[in-house]
This record gives structure tokens, C-alpha cells and sequence, in this order.
């Protein structure tokens, strides 16, 4: 005997009404795209159920992998047995044994096909004295127990669970449009980014590469950074723009506490481009309210003039600390702290304006037309699709 099914359980999609069809279609999708290179496993749906068929794989790494999808609240594994009461037993037991470290037991029947012989409750006790029987040291206890056994008789079978494991929450990806993540090598738009699929977004990734200011390294980290995040969703096209004429263009003609407003000004321009080519229609990024000069709400007001396409902050509110938990328990923490310069931090102007005003913003740059070099960033632009599957070229060997 062994655990043969992954129960899913999508909590919070219950509550979507109408959508409901597109949100549980959407997630198995997901589930059956993550699940690909193990084959033969099937992804099915029964009345307000999903089920995960393993047909024979070890059900621990088929778990891990769920436990990256967005939409799942939790799971269990399962066993499948014949509606048939000595089976049911069987089953029971086993499950209950899995849990070595536990010592109270409760068991929850379920009886939703009526045509089975043995009412809930009945059943509830037939299972109760033949785990007691069965097992050393394990009681009853109905209120706080170790472990649930809990027994779903449905029509075509019964369902066995023991234990439930949490899963990531959220909303399918792919359920709620696409967004463009401005994203750089640090810590916090990867993150930004994460938070964006919880919410059921899909990812495009735009990085503004400065050569030879910045190296094939720091690309190639925004590389890695994309391909973590895809184990949460889907493949990602990053949107690779040529900055460097730009910014020396910027760092020319402007004054130099302007240079850095001007210069994320420019981004977002380029940014609305590319979600206009690529029907995407909104813009996330990392930033958070007064983490640093940038990132002001006086500065917002005058780099977001430039467009009025959403703009989505999920690190609004955040404190670092609180990125940086996330950071570490998506795995982007490790590839985001590696040394590697970005184009801000070469371009930083000496004292940046914290405070910067909109309309000198606007003024200043009416003084000199950026449109042919915004023009060529874009036509420069290199766009590599990085799925899951992807083997990224070994990094950062020549560093070792
Ligand atoms: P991060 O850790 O994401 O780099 P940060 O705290 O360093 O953020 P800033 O450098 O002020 O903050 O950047 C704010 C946001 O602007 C970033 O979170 C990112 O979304 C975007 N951004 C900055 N530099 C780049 C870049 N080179 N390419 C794409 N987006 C960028
Ligand atoms: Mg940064």
C-alpha cells in the first residue's frame, strides 16, 4: 500500500464566483505543465476536487513542485481505495502509521455517495476502534488530535488523507493578465515580481543594460534571477535595452542631481513601449516608499508623470527586512547579492535630489530632444525567452 493521489485544495478560488471555471481550468494547466517531466501523472477534476494521479513516482518531489504553484492553499497525499469497508480500513491505517512522530488520532468521515452501506458516524467508529487495535500507543483525541484521518466516500471511490501541507496561496498565474517587472539585479523587483504571480499576473521582465559600464555578468545575473522566478510560474520574455547611449546622453545634457529622475523617467517611457508592442498593460516594479533617495514620494510623482499605465509596487509597504525574508525563501536572495554592478549605480549622481519637483523635471527636459535615442534603445532591445526548463550557462566560473 502507498500513497497513490495529491489531494489539491484551492481555498481562496472558491470565493471568485463567476470565474471559478477559468480559475480552476487555469490551475490545472499549471499543475500539468509543472508536472511534465513526470510521466504519466495526470491532473483530474471531480465535483470541487483536484487530484494529482502519481501513477507509481515518488510522491515527495511531485509535492515540492506543487508547492510552487500559486492557487494551490493546500494539499494532501491520498490514497484511493474501492468503496468497500475492509479496504477503507486498510487504508486508514496505513495512512495513520505514516505520521511516525505523532500520538493522538482523530478520523472524519465523509460519506457524499449515499448509496454506501455504512452511514458517517458509523463509520467514523469502525475506523476509530480498528486504528486503536492496530496501532501502539496512538489514542482518540476529537478535539486537539496530531493527526486527521479523514475518509471521503465519494462515487467512484474513496480518498484517504492524514496529513495537509500548506501551499503558496494565491491565484493561478495566467488568471489575471500580465504585467512588465522593471527588473534590475538587486534584491527587491525579483520579489516585486513573485508577489505580482501570487496575484495570478503573468511576467514579462524588462533590464536596462549599460555595456561596457556593466558586464555579460550582470545580464547574465538578471538571466538567473528570471529563470528562479519561473519555477512559479511560467517561461518569462526578458526585454534586454541597450542604455548605455541613453544615460551618457542624460548625464550630458541634464543637471546632475536631475540625472537620476531623468533617467528612471526614461525607463518608464521605454517600459510603456514594449507593453504596448506586447499588449501587456501594467508596469512592476521593486520600489518602496522611502527606502532610498529614489524612492520618495516626491520623486514617484515626478518619475511617474511619464506614463499612465499602472504602475503595481507589491513592496510598497515593506520593510527590507521583510523582501529580504522573501527573497531567501523564493531562492532569489544568493543571485541578487552577488557583486555584480547595474546601470544605476554607475550613472549615481553625486548628491541625487531626494526631492525632485515635476515641473523642473519637465523643463529641463524640453531643453533637448531624447526622442532618436529613446528610439534606437528600443529597436536595440534583445528579447530571450527563459522557460523552467531552461539550462542557463554556467555563470560565474571565471570568478572562482
Ligand atoms: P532593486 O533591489 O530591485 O534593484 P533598489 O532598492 O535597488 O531595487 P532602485 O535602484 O531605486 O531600488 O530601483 C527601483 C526599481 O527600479 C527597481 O526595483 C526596479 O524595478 C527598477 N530598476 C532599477 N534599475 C533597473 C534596471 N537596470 N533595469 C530594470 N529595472 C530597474
Ligand atoms: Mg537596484
Amino acid at each position: 500500500m502507498q500513497f497513490d493521489h495529491i489531494l489539491i485544495r484551492y481555498g481562496e478560488m472558491a470565493l471568485k464566483g463567476k470565474n471559478i471555471k477559468q480559475f480552476i481550468t487555469q490551475l490545472q494547466q499549471n499543475i500539468q505543465q509543472k508536472l511534465q517531466d513526470f510521466p504519466g501523472v495526470k491532473v483530474k477534476r471531480t465535483q470541487g476536487r483536484m487530484f494529482i494521479l502519481l501513477n507509481g513516482h515518488d510522491p515527495v518531489p511531485v509535492m515540492e513542485k506543487c508547492k510552487k504553484i500559486f492557487g494551490i492553499q493546500s494539499l494532501s497525499l491520498a490514497i484511493k481505495v474501492d468503496n468497500d469497508v475492509e479496504k477503507i480500513k486498510e487504508a486508514a491505517l496505513y495512512a495513520l502509521k505514516e505520521n511516525t512522530n505523532c500520538k493522538t488520532f482523530k478520523v472524519t468521515v465523509k460519506r457524499i455517495n449515499k448509496d454506501f452501506p455504512v452511514p458517517s458516524q458509523e463509520m467514523n467508529q469502525v475506523l476509530g476502534r480498528h486504528l486503536l487495535i492496530h496501532t501502539d500507543g496512538f489514542t482518540v483525541d476529537v478535539h486537539h488530535p496530531d493527526v486527521e484521518v479523514k475518509v471521503e466516500i465519494r462515487n467512484e471511490a474513496t480518498y484517504i488523507t492524514s496529513s495537509v501541507e500548506r501551499g503558496l496561496g494565491g491565484l493561478p498565474v495566467g488568471s489575471s493578465g500580465k504585467t512588465l517587472l522593471l527588473l534590475s539585479g538587486g534584491i527587491d523587483s525579483p520579489v516585486a515580481g513573485f508577489l505580482a504571480m501570487k496575484r495570478g499576473v503573468e511576467l514579462e521582465a524588462i533590464h536596462f543594460h549599460s555595456p561596457p559600464y556593466t558586464s555579460e555578468r550582470a545580464k547574465q545575473k538578471v538571466i538567473d534571477l528570471t529563470k528562479q522566478l519561473t519555477k512559479y510560474g511560467k517561461s518569462i520574455r526578458v526585454h534586454i535595452v541597450p542604455f548605455t547611449k541613453l544615460q551618457q546622453e542624460i548625464f550630458r545634457e541634464m543637471p546632475e542631481s536631475y540625472g537620476m529622475t531623468i533617467m528612471r523617467r526614461m525607463m518608464f517611457r521605454i517600459a510603456e513601449a514594449v507593453c504596448k508592442k506586447e499588449s501587456i498593460l501594467s508596469i512592476t516594479t521593486g520600489e518602496s516608499l522611502g527606502q532610498v533617495a529614489s524612492q520618495t514620494m516626491e520623486s514617484m510623482h515626478a518619475i511617474n508623470e511619464v506614463t499612465n499605465y499602472p504602475i503595481l509596487r507589491p513592496l510598497v509597504a515593506m520593510d527590507k527586512q521583510e523582501v529580504i525574508e522573501i527573497a531567501r525563501k523564493i531562492g532569489t536572495y544568493e543571485i541578487s547579492i552577488l557583486p555584480y554592478e547595474d546601470c544605476c549605480t554607475i550613472f549615481v549622481p553625486k548628491a541625487p535630489k531626494t526631492k525632485p519637483n515635476r515641473d523642473k523635471v519637465i523643463y529641463y527636459e524640453s531643453a533637448h530632444d531624447f526622442g532618436p535615442s529613446i528610439q534606437e534603445a528600443i529597436d536595440g532591445i534583445e528579447t530571450i525567452k527563459i522557460t523552467g526548463n531552461t539550462d542557463v550557462e554556467p555563470t560565474f566560473e571565471d570568478l572562482l
